[in-house]
């Protein structure tokens, strides 16, 4: 009989914590676990599921004009939020009571509290009631950040964007990474006016730098005001109720709202995590072993409190191979290689492996790329280009990284991604025949390197 409240107390409720807990307590282990706010954590309730809905809906915005382009007698529409809105709310409470309903069914004890860590073994939650038990699962995520300057508290975050009571008419959009391109893309083709502002000299730092350079491209053409090498310095209130911005070299923008999208931090304070001695990073994350522990052998971590990948099927791996370590007797490592996931611009860019100047850094490589106009497109002369791309090593001839480009490229790379996974070469992507006519099919018909080393 176990001295324990609990085998195991989880400490968040998002994506890691939840797939943690259920799959603990399916082991027949007494877990419990408590979240602030609602179930689902970002990816659910303020991430993933609310942006992709987005998402869809600005798709429609072109839609008519390119109808119109392939013969339809068809009017231009306008986006109606309000209409939207409620249907939104409506599907994350759904999916919220989802994770509820599957978190406790295996018996889990879910306390809607916040949480924070008094010793290794016990937590105490907001209703001031204590828990001890055998282990601890920190997976409280992560949180906007947003730069200190003056007037900053006049933008919002992604946290706000999916509560607002209208959409701005004029929106700035600062920063340039995952967050920043999605909803300058998504509010472009909901109808509303982007200006997007980077403090880098390309947008998606990180990614291939063709795919970058292509990328923003689509972006102006799409008439979002991409502007490079701004740093905000301050917002200010304007008498009418707009924000005005002023950045580096004398820009200034005069919108409706402020998007801050300039990265996540740890959700690490004031949980107690310190004062009983887990030792966090300079930024506030946890700080892991390759089996998720932290300094105090009893506490671990997953998702995006550790900063390592912070995407949701990493946090489900991460919390899958908790389980196996310490409730299953398997000692496992999750994996954090040729990790694969999308950007949802217009069109989407999906990724997996290598970046052509990561790779050529590593070995000799071999660059085949393609960017052409769709039929789709072509037919109605739009200038959107897609964009295909493989990196292969000269030594082993192995593809060590694929690079899309196009309406859909989100679902194509988690093929090329099994693929890549299991080690193809070149040869193995020539040797499947094209499906024709499609985008896609432009990943097995690229037979001579654009560039070689
Ligand atoms: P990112 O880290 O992707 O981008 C942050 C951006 O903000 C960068 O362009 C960065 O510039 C800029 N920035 C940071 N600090 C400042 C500052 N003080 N002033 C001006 N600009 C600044 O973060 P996001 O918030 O976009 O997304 C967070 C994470 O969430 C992503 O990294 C991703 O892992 C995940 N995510 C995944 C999605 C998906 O899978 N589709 C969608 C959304 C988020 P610089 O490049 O110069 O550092």
């Amino acid at each position: 009989m176990s001295s324990f409240d609990y085998d195991l107390f989880v400490i968040g409720g998002g994506s890691g914590g939840v797939r943690a807990g259920r799959v603990a307590a399916e082991t027949g282990a007494k877990v419990a676990l408590a979240e602030e706010f609602r179930m689902g954590g970002t990816c659910v309730i303020r991430g993933c599921v609310p942006k992709k809905l987005m998402v869809f809906a600005s798709k429609f915005g072109p839609m008519p004009g390119e109808a119109r382009d392939f013969g339809w007698e068809m009017e231009d529409g306008s986006f109606d939020w309000l209409k939207f809105r409620p249907k939104l709310h409506a599907e994350l409470t759904r999916l919220e009571n989802i994770y509820r309903t599957n978190l406790a069914r295996p018996g889990t004890d879910i306390y809607d509290a916040r949480a924070t860590v008094k010793d290794a073994h016990t937590v105490e939650l907001s209703n001031g009631r204590t828990y001890t038990a055998k282990h601890i699962l920190v997976a409280t995520g992560g949180y906007p950040f947003v730069p200190d300057l003056p007037g900053a508290e006049l933008g919002i975050t992604s946290n706000e964007i999916f509560q607002l009571d209208h959409l701005p008419e004029k929106i700035l959009i600062v920063g340039g990474g995952y967050i920043a391109c999605e909803f300058a893309c998504i509010l472009n083709g909901l109808g509303k006016h982007v200006t997007l502002w980077h403090r880098g000299p390309q947008v998606l730092r990180g990614f291939d730098d063709e795919v970058r350079g292509h990328i923003s491209d689509l972006m102006v053409q799409q008439g979002i005001d991409v502007r490079v090498g701004v740093t905000p310095e301050s917002l200010e209130k304007t008498e009418d109720g707009r924000i005005r911005a002023h950045g580096t070299e004398d820009h200034k923008c005069m919108v409706n709202e402020v998007l801050w999208a300039t990265g996540r931090k740890p959700n690490t304070n004031g949980m107690g995590l310190e004062e009983v001695g887990v030792k966090l990073s300079e930024s506030g994350a946890v700080e892991v072993d390759e089996y998720g522990q932290t300094s105090v052998p009893s506490i671990y971590a997953v998702g995006d409190v550790t900063d390592r990948i912070q995407l949701t099927p990493v946090a489900i791996r991460e919390g899958m191979a908790f389980v196996e370590t310490v409730f299953k007797g398997n000692p496992t490592k999750p994996d954090h290689e040729l990790v694969a996931s999308a950007v949802f611009t217009h069109p989407e860019y999906g990724t997996v492996g290598l970046t052509e100047e990561d790779a050529r850094e590593r070995e000799k490589i071999d660059v085949y790329c393609a960017a052409f106009r769709p039929m789709q497109k072509s037919f109605i002369d739009r200038q959107e280009k897609a964009l295909f791309k493989l990196i292969v090593s000269q030594e082993t001839q192995k593809v060590l990284g694929c690079h899309v480009v196009a309406d859909g490229a989100g679902e194509m790379i988690q093929f090329a991604a099994v693929a890549i996974k299991m080690g193809a070469t070149k040869a193995d992507f020539d040797a499947a025949v094209a499906v024709h006519p499609t985008m896609a099919e432009e990943v097995v018909l690229m037979r001579t390197p654009t560039r070689s080393d």
